[in-house]
């Protein structure tokens, strides 16, 4: 990535046609988008580069299994064409991972489950029809199949003293989050954006009460100045009404924004070996995932309202006690704190009307709203369809 230094200098110098507030996969698809079209393009990151949310993810390219549940049908169908095209353009980034979902004790897999596995599928061929890869070949997921029990255990080492003896084997992809957004920023400046992270942006300016660039904060070299632009697309996630506040809470079509927390663990794989990946049932219809990562064990994740400081969101010992009770009814272990290798916590934009009532999940669904400065808000969404997000946001500006 060009010097941040040299960033900085070309912010504060000639105004651009898109500025992006937020430097995590979002902004960064933001601005690739942009700058691939033509615009030019400043993009103010606060902290690092995907230290928000978007390092915090269960790092999964999928179509969301367990979003059929909710019939949320489009969602998952969108999700798994973004995963086909990401595993094609980026397969350094982009991996196939089995996922297992195991059977005991002679007992069927769950059907529910096999139904949905169906759908999946069936989803997942539709969409592929017709599209190759850069290079004329496409990863293809084979079929969700019945495995026998010793195939569980070779994928799921963890589970052999259970004696599994059956399950569904499907698959879904991996990445790095963190290096997605980071390749995704490069590939943004080689469309020649310009980013610059640890530069907060305090507010919009406005012209003519219009939006028409922001206001920055250096936060390592200290002084402020503005970024001039045509127009402004605020990336910022779960800080999404924290950019301006009056704006997007005093028009009545803008929701507000409830964090909902979500805690991922990793153990040492000695501790809980695993080759692919397992849902994990965890309570009350919810499962949470098992998953190899980068010679450990990751498990998460957990889904909880939370209230506190969004810019150091902590692993609480709730979420903990209930991500490790899982792992051990299900693996027969008896894993506790101190076996933890890591622990890190992000953060879900849910949306409410301010009506408990009404309040609506939109943490994987996108959602972009313009309010009266102009500016675009573009936030929710997942890692999967960041492309998808990009287009929607840069579609309102060429509007
Ligand atoms: C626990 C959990 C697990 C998940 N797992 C998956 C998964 O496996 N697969 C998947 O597809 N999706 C997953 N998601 C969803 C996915 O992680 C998010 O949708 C995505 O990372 C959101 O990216 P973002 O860029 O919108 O937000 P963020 O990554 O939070 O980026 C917003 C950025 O804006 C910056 N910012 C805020 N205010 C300012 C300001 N004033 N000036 C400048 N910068 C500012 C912040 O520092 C931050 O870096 C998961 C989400 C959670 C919470």
């Amino acid at each position: 990535m060009i010097a941040r230094s040299d960033a900085l200098a070309a912010m504060d110098g000639e105004p651009f046609d898109v500025v992006v507030v937020g430097g995590g996969i979002t902004g960064a698809g933001v601005a690739l988008d942009a700058a691939s079209r033509g615009y030019s393009v400043a993009l103010a990151e606060r902290a690092d580069f995907a230290s928000g949310t978007s390092s915090r993810s269960s790092k999964l390219v999928h179509g969301g299994l367990r979003y059929l549940q909710n019939f949320d049908l489009g969602l998952v169908r969108e999700a798994l064409l973004e995963r086909q095209l990401m595993v094609s353009l980026a397969p350094h980034l982009v991996t196939p991972l089995p996922l297992v979902v195991a059977a005991f004790d002679g007992a069927r897999p769950d059907r529910l489950t096999g139904v949905g596995l169906n759908l999946y599928d069936v989803m997942a061929r539709e969409r592929r029809r017709g599209r190759r890869g850069a290079n004329g070949a496409e990863w293809s997921p084979d079929r969700h199949r019945t495995i026998p029990g010793e195939e569980v255990v070779e994928l799921l080492p963890a589970l052999a003293a259970r004696e599994p003896t059956g399950g569904y084997l499907f698959y879904d992809c991996q990445t790095d989050d963190s290096r997605l957004v980071l390749t995704v920023l490069a590939e943004a400046e080689r469309f020649g954006a310009v980013c610059a992270n640890r530069l907060e942006v305090t507010g919009l300016h406005e012209e003519a009460s219009r939006a028409a660039g922001v206001h920055v904060r250096d936060l390592l070299g200290g002084g402020a100045f503005t970024v001039r632009a045509d127009n402004v697309v605020n990336a910022t996630g779960v800080w999404a009404d924290r950019l301006r506040p009056h704006e997007l809470h005093d028009e009545a079509e803008v929701p507000r924004i409830r964090p909902s927390r979500g805690t991922h663990l990793t153990v040492r794989h000695d501790d809980l070996p695993l080759v692919g990946g397992a849902i994990v049932p965890a309570g009350d219809g919810r499962t949470i995932f098992a998953l190899p990562w980068l010679g450990r064990t990751l498990l998460g994740t957990t889904d909880k309202d939370y209230e506190g400081d969004l810019d150091h969101v902590r692993a609480a010992d709730d979420d903990v006690d209930y991500l490790l009770e899982a792992a051990n009814a299900f693996f027969g272990t008896d894993l506790g704190p101190p076996d933890l290798t890591g622990a890190y916590a992000g953060v879900r934009p849910l949306i409410t009307t301010g009506d408990p009532h009404k309040s609506v999940d939109i943490s994987r669904k996108a959602e972009l709203y313009e309010t009266s400065s102009g500016m675009v808000t573009i936030t929710g969404g997942k890692l999967t369809t960041w492309r998808r997000m990009a287009k929607m946001a840069v579609d309102r500006l060429v509007e």
